[in-house]
């Protein structure tokens, strides 16, 4: 069984290319387009990852993993914050914020698999 990875991102163009490395290289791979979306499927797939961006209209990122870390049913499920904001300080902010991990837009896709690897660490598919 591959790990399943959410994906939560309002941009297309992220979107497309994110699925396509991660489907590429085996995992099982779900969509959602804003947060609201995002915390549905995530409560009924359970991924092993998400990737979250921040800013999207409706629910932003901050509230939806807001909420799947509020409810001890999600509170386990690892979130990887998608940012494009380039301020020095960020990576502290999300990871304060709740956020197991970072990655900033643009996405560096050679450097992508092997980070995925990394947060999937230790991680049995569920
Ligand atoms: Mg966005």
């Amino acid at each position: 069984m591959p790990h399943k990875i959410l994906i939560i991102e309002d941009n297309t163009n992220n979107s497309t290319l994110l699925w396509d490395i991660l489907t590429f290289h085996g995992y099982q791979v779900s969509l959602a387009t804003d947060g609201q979306e995002g915390v549905t499927m995530a409560r009924e797939l359970m991924p092993d990852l998400i990737l979250m961006d921040i800013q999207m209209p409706g629910m932003d990122g901050m509230t939806a993993s807001g909420i799947l870390k509020g409810d001890s049913a999600t509170i386990g499920l690892k979130i990887i914050a998608l940012t494009s904001f380039a301020m020095q300080g960020d990576q502290e902010k999300f990871l304060a914020a709740g956020f197991d991990g970072y990655l900033s837009k643009p996405i560096n896709t050679r450097e992508l698999p092997t980070l995925i690897i990394q947060w999937l660490a230790g991680k049995e598919p569920s």
